[in-house]
């Protein structure tokens, strides 16, 4: 086969890898985002941690050293503990990152390749394309209606036309790394690669997976500042009451300062991180690769789902399965893309040979693309977007590679807009002009039709014919191509006279079935209360077509030019009636966003082409394509799905769904146990006892236990009934108010429990009394950690077991409070004393409830909820 005659077939694998060895890879270095002695400094930045110091520093003054001491200690390993955690999340999203490697397609050993980006050495013959970012510094050796995005290098958002040969400036002909090609094609040699490059002295990297702080860390971060202020708020009124009434002053600033420290909720910024690190891992697991962390939280909102047809829905593998020709129809035998089949008329074999119209209209389906086909050690490999790979495989069931020649001297690329493009080639006769594309797009521009006899002016009937076949045929959910061809004088003739006064050659009928995983989830996601918006560029019959295979209801579709012309009033109400929308171009994508978001909805988009980039930005979660996304849109999209599946979105969308579940439960339980706090130390002062725990009890609570126990919840499984809720708003709190009661009634039980406990005890002594408030508040906060598993679902039906960490955590703590209670050393740091077994028993029974009771109560409202089903059925 002969490529438009590139200026030579490259280099070989073999001088590629010599020249790896003395370039390098063509990476750009030292550009990893986080560093991690930042990671450490930020570990004791916080105003907590200085609140601490401050306090080590009052009870040194004071002259508590094995406080001043322990305090310190508990900050280090505290800071120790998170510096570790965040740097494994920031290493899992390293590791997240690279899994985008970027490829390059570069002709070594004298054919097309797709090799990765990093293996590109000075010397490769590259080719790059619309939505393509180019992978080194080129110099161009064929241009053809390239232009190219320069913005990262030069800030101009303006796309620059670049040329081959003799361009007045250099730079018009040369393309430079990490740019991005708008439209056309090129070919071109590289010049640099990685550090060598523009772009890597430049430094700034587009691409990375971006960590900036999500909307919830936010709101976190706000609600931590808030209790902050309500810590300092208490501290100072219990000094200043303290003071007048003639307490010891030190006890009152311990005391004071014990308040602040159960008031704010430490563990709660990492564990937050932590666990969307963890669920950005456990999404890609499941296929989708967040780019942003906000897109977790995000996800588990989302209301509408907007989808491309091609690829997303269907299988993107492309057969031509028959020809309407001068008249007659021809099926093509043979899927996928062996180029291996039969062509029949009516059931009965024909050699396409002996029907010139379909000889040319195979001839121009081949020579009007880009796609390559070629046998490596018995396989085929297909290189090329599947439409055209259809078209070519169809050629090559008809004709030997070797009679196959695209002599390409000129091309008027294909755009979503045009829906067609058209190719000059020269034949032995001249030059030759060659077209494909919609039908739509390429009918009006025929006037005459390819027969048996020749070309012939095409009537009315003939016309009308055609249309009724293409609807056939796109009723079958078939994407159909119209061929054309004419004669021209030149390989420079303008695109408006190359592309009039065509010879009709056919129609080709291309079936791209639907993904068999796709109905389901479908219905999965309809279940959970997600309307499904299909656009496409597609036909509105193979639309309509398709979407009545996938579940999608008998809806009319609506037509892309429809809604130019539509308000946007116009289109809201359309919307509520229309899901399917047809022949439409990337701005209507943009349109259809805007005006769900104006109803409220939270729009997940998928979009895969280099015009497809703004509508992904406005769209709430933009996902783009891992496989066939152009870098354009992988640039600016949320999620990538690395198997372009539909079905992927709905995993995705249910993995945020349980990720944000998991979050609210672990925020709603360190607070509880917070709050238990409070109420103990408030209640004590009130009664005006001895002070009920120290601060180093405290600490040793919220940053010792606290945190791996919540971090545990946020691995819970999903709940069984995850996709059969509707999405939560955007805009609920993550406490609401239903989460305040179940704090307030929790922490009013703990800290009356605990506080019972204190003075029940306080005859054995302060020390005594002390260590039993310790011990029972620790042991109600890490039993009451299971009412927060779910606070619907009956232990029995989430089982027991099946957060096995958890269960860890719980049994861990319970062991290394015995050591604190029972180990000398841990005894004199936390100032406790041994407990004799008959406490041990109140404290059971103190904490017994918190297990029991909400499971009494999931198991009566679950049994309640079973009888008004039965009644309403
Ligand atoms: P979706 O938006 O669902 O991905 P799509 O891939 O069909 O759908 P476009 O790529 O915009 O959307 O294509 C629109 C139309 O353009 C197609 O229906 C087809 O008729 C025509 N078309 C697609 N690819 C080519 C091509 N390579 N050459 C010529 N025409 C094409």
């Amino acid at each position: 086969m002969n490529e438009a005659a590139p200026p030579s077939l490259g280099l070989t694998t073999r001088e590629a890898n010599t020249r790896l060895k003395v370039h390098g890879p063509n990476t750009l270095k030292g550009l990893r985002s986080v560093k991690w002695h930042e990671i450490l400094l930020r570990q004791f930045a916080s105003t907590l941690i200085l609140i601490l110091l401050f306090a080590a520093i009052v009870a040194g003054i004071l002259g508590e050293f094995v406080d001043a001491i322990a305090i310190a200690a508990i900050v280090i390993l505290n800071g120790a503990l998170g510096f570790v955690q965040e740097w494994r999340a920031e290493n899992t999203l390293q590791a997240l990152r690279s899994l985008l490697a970027e490829t390059a397609l570069v002709f070594r050993d004298g054919r097309e390749q797709k090799i990765d980006v990093k293996d590109v050495v000075p010397g490769d013959l590259v080719i790059v394309e619309a939505g393509d970012r180019v992978p080194a510094d080129i110099v161009l050796s064929q241009a053809l209606a390239l232009r190219v995005d320069e913005a990262v290098l030069t800030g101009e958002s303006e796309p620059v036309a670049k040329v081959s040969g003799q361009a007045d400036e250099d730079q018009d002909k040369e393309l430079f790394m990490g740019t991005s090609v708008v439209h056309g094609r090129g070919t071109g040699l590289v010049r640099a690669t990685g550090m060598q490059t523009e772009f890597g002295r430049i430094a700034a990297l587009t691409g990375s997976v971006h960590s900036e702080p999500t909307s919830l860390q936010r709101k976190l971060g706000e609600l931590g500042r808030q209790l902050g202020l309500l810590a300092f708020g208490l501290c100072l009124l219990v000094v200043v009451t303290g003071v007048l009434t003639g307490k010891d002053l030190a006890v009152l600033v311990l005391t004071g300062l014990s308040l602040a420290v159960a008031v704010v909720p430490e563990g709660l910024p990492a564990v937050v991180t932590v666990t969307l690190a963890l669920g950005a891992t456990a999404m890609t697991k499941r296929r989708a690769l967040a780019r942003r962390l906000q897109a977790i939280e995000t996800l588990g909102a989302a209301s509408v789902i907007c989808t491309d047809k091609t690829g997303t829905l269907t299988e993107n593998k492309m057969t031509v399965s028959a020809l309407w020709c001068g008249g007659t129809r021809v099926d093509v035998t043979g899927v996928g893309y062996d180029p291996i089949g039969v062509f029949e008329v009516e059931g009965a074999e024909v050699d396409p040979r002996t029907l010139p119209s379909l000889r040319e209209a195979l001839n121009c389906g081949f020579v009007c693309s880009h796609a390559h086909l070629e046998e490596q050690n018995g396989a085929w490999q297909a290189i090329g977007e599947p439409t055209e790979l259809a078209l070519v495989v169809a050629a090559l069931k008809a004709f030997p590679s070797q009679e196959m020649a695209r002599n390409l001297v000129g091309e008027f690329p294909f755009s979503s807009e045009r829906k067609m493009m058209s190719v000059i080639v020269t034949v032995p006769e001249g030059f030759k002009v060659c077209a494909k594309g919609a039908p739509e797009a390429i009918l009006p521009l025929c006037t005459r039709m390819m027969m048996g006899s020749g070309a012939v002016a095409m009537t009315s009937s003939q016309r009308s014919e055609i249309q009724s076949t293409y609807e056939a045929f796109a009723d079958n959910g078939n994407r159909v191509l119209a061929l054309a061809i004419k004669t021209v004088s030149g390989a420079d003739v303008p695109q408006d006279e190359a592309e009039a006064d065509l010879i009709f050659l056919g129609l080709a009928a291309i079936i791209d079935p639907p993904r068999t995983e796709v109905p389901k989830a479908v219905a999965s996601a309809r279940r959970a209360g997600i309307d499904i918006v299909m656009i496409t560029g597609d036909a509105p019959r193979t639309a309509a077509a398709i979407g009545n295979s996938i579940g999608l209801e008998d809806v009319k579709p609506i037509m892309g030019e429809a809604l130019d012309a539509m308000s946007s009033a116009e289109l809201t109400d359309l919307l509520k009636q229309g899901r399917l929308f047809a022949r439409t171009t990337p701005e209507h994508k943009l349109r259809i966003v805007e005006c769900l978001q104006d109803q409220d909805a939270i729009v997940a988009m998928t979009g895969d082409g280099v015009n497809d980039a703004p509508a992904l930005r406005k769209a709430d979660i933009g996902i783009a394509m891992g496989i066939r996304g152009t870098d354009v849109s992988k640039d600016v999209a949320d999620l990538v799905l690395l198997d372009d599946n539909f079905a992927t979105i709905v995993a995705a969308i249910e993995e945020g769904r349980r990720q944000y579940t998991n979050i609210k439960k672990f925020v709603r339980y360190l607070l509880t146990s917070n709050a238990g706090e409070v109420v103990a130390i408030i209640g004590s002062l009130i009664i005006g006892g001895p002070l009920i725990f120290l601060p180093i009890h405290i600490l040793w609570m919220n940053l010792i236990t606290d945190g791996p126990t919540a971090l545990t919840l946020g691995l819970e499984k999903g709940e069984s009934d995850i996709m059969k809720r509707p999405p939560r708003h955007m805009s609920d709190s993550i406490i609401g108010r239903d989460g305040l009661f179940i704090i307030l009634i929790f922490a009013l039980y703990t800290g009356t429990a605990t506080l019972f406990a204190f003075y029940s005890h306080l005859e054995h002594g302060v020390l005594y009394a002390q260590t039993v408030a310790f011990t029972t508040m620790i042991l109600l906060e890490k039993f009451s950690v299971f009412a927060f598993r779910s606070f619907s679902e009956p232990v029995y039906r989430i089982g027991f077991f099946s957060n096995p960490l958890l269960l860890l955590a719980v049994t861990a703590t319970v062991a290394l409070q015995c050591a604190a209670v029972y180990w000398p050393p841990l005894q004199a740091v936390l100032s406790t004393t041994g407990l004799a077994w008959d406490t041990w028993i109140l404290i059971i029974w103190l904490v017994t409830p918190v297990v029991v009771v909400p499971e009494i109560l999931k198991f009566v409202r679950e049994m309640l909820g079973k009888r008004e089903d039965q009644k309403a059925s």
